[in-house]
């Protein structure tokens, strides 16, 4: 058995998802010509109470889109260090915007209200422009925790004072959603921008959506060509993000409970120190100081399971669609 549990993104399309991608009524999107991905943005903006979409190959795409919209060179970004955007996005901040980054140290990258209104440089030439500010949603590099929504919102009420907007990488927002039971219109209304995956927990083979007001998406679309990400028949990728959004997002809960267990049972283990509190499907394991990440990994391949070092002596384990309660059983058993 192959215990796949190093990302959310190992998914493959379900017969029905692949059935939906079938039967896909296609055109050419470049030429705004391919109902389906119209379809799919018009569901998505609509989900999360935006005025359009815009569908991406990918979460980098959709978040450096945004952030070439948004700023301009030589302007800064407030984000956490350990963003998504900051440090796996291949410096693309830099390299496509001209723009630098003014990195926070939240908790679990979660950055809070007060921390990015002492951060926006005030009005002097000296500085650059804190043209942006961008939380991520869960927290990836944190181990999946999310903020408060009550947090977020004090966020933006900082950003509306700054005249400055807000983005979210949202790559795991559906998480964050089912473990909160909170509306996705509620997370519309503060975010100027929203990326969201379908990729990841959602269980589509590619895609991301770019959210916002319809001038938004029109300078993103001029972005995205520009950037070689117009496509044509994308309507058979768009079908299975339609359907991973009707029937993939409730059953998020069994990946939140699977990760538990396997939280519960590596914290039994003597090589283990920590377990980060386990939120949504994202377990984070600190080992021991004399056990290196890469070393342990390599020991967990060959009792058949995949995980990722995720820092020096830090371990990842990510639970999702492919990974079923049989699979969590055997987890257990080569645990023990
Ligand atoms: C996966 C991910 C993205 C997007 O990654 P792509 O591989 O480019 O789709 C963005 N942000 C976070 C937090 C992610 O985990």
């Amino acid at each position: 058995m192959n215990l796949e549990l190093r990302s959310d993104t190992f998914t493959k399309p379900t017969p029905a998802m692949l059935e939906a991608m079938f039967s896909a009524v296609v055109g050419d999107d470049v030429f705004d010509d391919d109902p389906t991905v119209k379809a799919l943005e018009h569901k998505a903006a609509t989900m999360f109470g935006y005025e359009a979409g815009l569908f991406c190959a990918s979460g980098t795409m959709t978040n450096q889109i945004a952030i070439n919209v948004h700023v301009r060179q030589g302007d800064e970004v407030i984000c956490d260090a350990l963003s998504h955007i900051y440090l796996y996005e291949g410096g693309g901040i830099a390299a496509n915007s001209m723009a630098s980054v003014n990195l926070l140290q939240g908790n679990r990258g979660r950055l809070t209200a007060s921390q990015i209104r002492e951060a926006i440089q005030p009005d002097n030439f000296h500085h650059p422009i804190s043209r942006l500010v961008s939380l991520e949603n869960t927290v990836n590099k944190g181990g999946g925790c999310y903020y408060e929504l009550d947090e977020i919102q004090q966020i933006k009420q900082v950003c509306i004072e700054n005249n400055i907007p807000l983005h979210l990488d949202g790559a795991r927002i559906f998480n964050a959603l089912v473990a909160t039971q909170e509306s996705p219109l509620l997370y519309g209304k503060v975010f100027d921008s929203m990326s969201i995956c379908l990729s990841k927990g959602l269980g589509t083979p590619i895609g991301s959506l770019l959210l916002g007001t319809s001038t938004f998406i029109k300078q993103a679309r001029r972005v995205r060509k520009r950037l070689g990400g117009g496509w044509r028949q994308a309507g058979y990728l768009a079908a299975a993000g339609i359907y991973a959004l009707d029937n993939h997002t409730d059953r998020l809960k069994e990946d939140h409970t699977r990760a538990k267990t396997i939280g519960e049972i590596m914290e039994q283990l003597p090589e283990v120190e920590e377990i980060y509190p386990v939120d949504t499907n994202i377990v984070i394991a600190r080992l021991n100081e004399s056990i290196l990440a890469s070393d342990y990994v390599q020991q967990l391949l060959e009792k058949g399971i995949k995980a990722s070092p995720f820092g020096k002596h830090l371990v990842r384990f990510v639970t999702h669609l492919d990974f079923t309660d049989e699979h969590l059983e055997e987890f257990r058993k080569l645990m023990r």
